[in-house]
């Protein structure tokens, strides 16, 4: 796979996802659907997933959604192109999405669950470190 570097994806979908963060007590988490065109990740849907862990330090999008998201997905034509979740916390990977984002090099948007901010890295299997994607956010 090339190395995704943008994110384009409506200002409305990155409203919802700060406001939803903003106000719930554990972290939120989903998927992130659209088409991958010339390195950039077009973001045309996104759904969010449970998170069986409830913790606010901690995410992992139950299997069933995930599953639901996938066939909701392969049904629209649509890829996963990148997944969201929030931080009580800076908007940067923790140790623990690092693992997960070397086994899942897709866009991850982390937003924090304090401020609003939100950034969103990837992981570079060939330079075996993480870089920023560069995020674009297109209002309508
Ligand atoms: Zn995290």
């Amino acid at each position: 796979m090339s190395k995704i570097r943008r994110l384009e994806i409506p200002k409305h979908f990155i409203d919802l996802i700060v406001k939803t963060a903003l106000k719930t007590e554990i972290e939120i988490c989903g998927l992130l659907l659209g088409k991958i065109i010339n390195q950039t990740a077009i973001v045309k849907e996104l759904s969010f997933g449970r998170n069986i862990k409830k913790s606010p330090i901690l995410f992992e999008i139950a299997s069933e959604d995930i599953y639901r998201i996938l066939t909701y997905a392969e049904r629209k034509g649509l890829e996963v192109v990148g997944m969201f979740h929030s931080h009580p916390a800076n908007p940067y990977p923790s140790q623990r999405d690092l693992r997960f984002m070397k086994l899942w090099p897709i866009p991850w948007l982390i937003v924090s669950s304090i401020t609003g901010d939100f950034d969103c890295y990837a992981y570079d299997s060939e330079e075996k470190r993480i870089y920023k994607v560069k995020i674009k956010a297109i209002s309508f």
